[in-house]
């Protein structure tokens, strides 16, 4: 297992010496070699669907056939989408990096957001055939978390739970209270992930190649980047379990606020 690290490390590590801050040099120089390749790689992230979309859009100028409309509407639907998704992902992580995210962190209790989290994700598994399962304690702990910012994460969690699934599979959304800490997990029989890649699964844009499993799936490499690093604003630990062929489970563990005296529950 592995524990994300924000890239920009470097507070509050003293107590454990050099090393730790030669590995925050290297994850910072990675970091600005990232911002370098950055222009490049977003026009290529965007180019390929703008062809996409140009030749299904001839397709359906030229053609009477109906059914060959339809599926060229579908696609195109499908490549806004991803692009949609990829410049909604963007736009947060510009935010996230130049600070202008600040959280808003209030005292709540996230069964709510668990919950809808669970109907949410439903009709999308449904159509590949999985079981989506909540398992929540009957009570659980207060966090205090931005609740906009921490959806966001929990959202990219489910969405790679499901696409990187197999059919029959499921994908278990679970809380529980742990010590001081509630742990939020996103459990998934899915591919799993080697060894070797999940240090590197939370660096923006990194993305398995192997067998073509991550590009015949979309997605852009940003949504573990944007979730370690909404969780790392909360002060909290995004640990990954993996076993190839097996599937994953991603765990949020936060530190639980004991209410002060009087203290309503939002
Ligand atoms: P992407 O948009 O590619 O899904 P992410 O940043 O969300 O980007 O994930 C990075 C990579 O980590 C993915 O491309 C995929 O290879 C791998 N990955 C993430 N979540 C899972 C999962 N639940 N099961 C298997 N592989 C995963």
């Amino acid at each position: 297992s592995a524990t994300a690290q924000p890239l920009s490390g470097g507070h509050g590590t003293m107590s454990f010496g050099t090393l730790v801050v030669l590995r925050d040099v290297t994850r910072e120089y990675l970091a600005r070699q990232a911002g370098n390749d950055f222009v490049a790689h977003v026009s290529h992230e965007l180019k390929s669907p703008l062809n996409v979309i140009g030749m299904y859009a001839e397709m359906l100028a030229d053609s009477d056939d109906e059914s060959m409309r339809v599926e060229s509407l579908n696609v195109i639907q499908d490549e806004i989408e991803r692009m949609n998704a990829l410049v909604g992902n963007l736009l947060n992580v510009s935010k996230l990096e130049t600070g202008s995210m600040s959280p808003e962190r209030n005292r709540v209790r996230l069964d709510d957001m668990l919950r809808d989290a669970y109907e949410q994700a439903l009709p999308r598994a449904e159509g590949k055939q999985l079981r989506v399962l909540l398992d929540l304690p009957r009570e659980l702990e207060a966090v205090a978390i931005d609740k906009d910012l921490f959806r966001i994460a929990l959202n990219n969690l489910l969405t790679n739970a499901i696409k990187y699934n197999r059919p029959g599979g499921s994908v278990t959304l679970a809380a529980r209270n742990e010590d001081n800490e509630i742990v939020i997990s996103v459990r998934d029989t899915g591919i799993g992930i080697a060894p070797e890649a999940q240090d590197r699964i939370f660096e923006k844009f990194y993305r398995v190649s192997e067998a073509g499993a991550a590009t015949q799936r979309g997605g852009h490499g940003l949504g573990l980047y944007l979730a370690a690093q909404i969780v790392e604003l909360h002060h909290g630990r995004l640990v990954v379990e993996s076993e190839p062929d097996v599937g994953s489970t991603f765990s949020v563990h936060l530190k639980i606020v004991s209410a002060p005296a009087g203290a309503a529950v939002l």
